[in-house]
C-alpha cells in the first residue's frame, strides 16, 4: 500500500520480525492506519513530561501522568504524539518486549529513557546489552533553543551556544548517551529535525497544537 511505505521507521529496527513501529508525519495523520493496526488495541501515553514507566498488559485507552509504556503483549499497541519532543522506541529481541518513550528536556533531565530500561529490566529481565533502540523524529541541536535555566541542567557538552544568552541543546544526543550509560550499545538516532522538516509538526515552528503519531507494538 503506498500509504504504509510513508509512515516513518528507524531503518536499523525495520527488519526485526517482532516489532512493528512507526511515525506519522502530516501527510499520514493515522499512523495506526497506515500499520495495518486495529485502532481498539491502542493505549494511549498521557505524557506529563515526567520519568513514570508503566507496564501494560491489555489495551487500556489512555494512561494518564507517564511517560513511558512496556508490553510484551501482541495485542498492545503503545501511542503517543509529539510535536519537538523524542519519541523513544526500545526492542528487546530475545524477551521480546517493547517500549515507548516520550522525551523532553524535562523527561529527559528526569531520566524517562533510562527509567524504561530498568522497566524492561524489572518486568520482563531484559539485558540492557541486549535492548536495540531508535530515536525518532524531534527538534534538532541546531534548533532547540534554550534558556540558561534549561541548559543549565544539561552536561555542557549536549549544549552550545546560541545567539545572545540563548543556548542550544541536543536533547537527542542526550538521550543516546542516557540509553548508553543505562546499558544500550545499540542506539539509533532517525536524525530528523521536526523543525526543518515540513511535513512533521513542530511547536517551535508552528505553535497550532498539531503532533505527529508514534506506534510500537509487537508483532
Ligand atoms: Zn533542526
Amino acid at each position: 500500500m503506498a500509504v504504509a511505505a510513508r509512515v516513518l521507521t528507524i531503518p536499523e529496527l525495520d527488519s526485526e520480525p517482532g516489532l512493528l513501529h512507526g511515525f506519522s508525519t502530516l501527510v499520514i495523520g493515522n499512523v495506526a492506519r497506515a500499520l495495518g493496526i486495529d485502532a481498539e488495541t491502542l493505549t494511549v501515553l498521557g505524557a506529563v513530561h515526567g520519568a513514570t514507566v508503566v507496564r501494560v498488559d491489555e489495551p487500556r485507552d489512555v494512561i494518564q501522568g507517564v511517560d513511558g509504556l512496556v508490553t510484551d503483549r501482541r495485542g498492545v499497541s503503545m501511542f503517543a504524539t509529539f510535536a519537538d519532543c523524542f519519541p523513544i522506541v526500545l526492542w528487546d529481541p530475545e524477551k521480546r518486549c517493547a517500549a515507548l518513550v516520550h522525551a523532553g528536556w524535562r523527561g529527559t533531565v528526569a531520566g524517562v529513557a533510562r527509567a524504561a530500561v530498568r522497566a524492561m529490566a524489572a518486568e520482563y529481565g531484559s539485558k540492557p546489552s541486549q535492548i536495540r533502540a531508535g530515536i525518532g523524529p524531534g527538534i534538532c541541536g541546531r534548533c532547540y533553543e534554550v534558556g540558561d535555566e534549561v541548559a543549565s541542567r544539561f552536561e555542557s557538552r549536549f549544549v552550545t551556544n546560541g545567539q545572545g544568552d540563548r543556548f542550544l541543546l541536543d536533547l537527542a544526543a542526550a538521550n543516546r548517551a542516557q540509553l548508553n550509560e543505562a546499558g544500550v550499545e545499540d542506539v539509533h538516532v532517525l536524525g530528523l529535525c521536526t523543525k526543518e522538516t515540513s511535513f512533521l509538526p513542530s511547536h517551535r515552528r508552528s505553535p497550532d497544537g498539531s503532533r505527529f503519531g508514534a506506534i510500537v507494538a509487537l508483532r
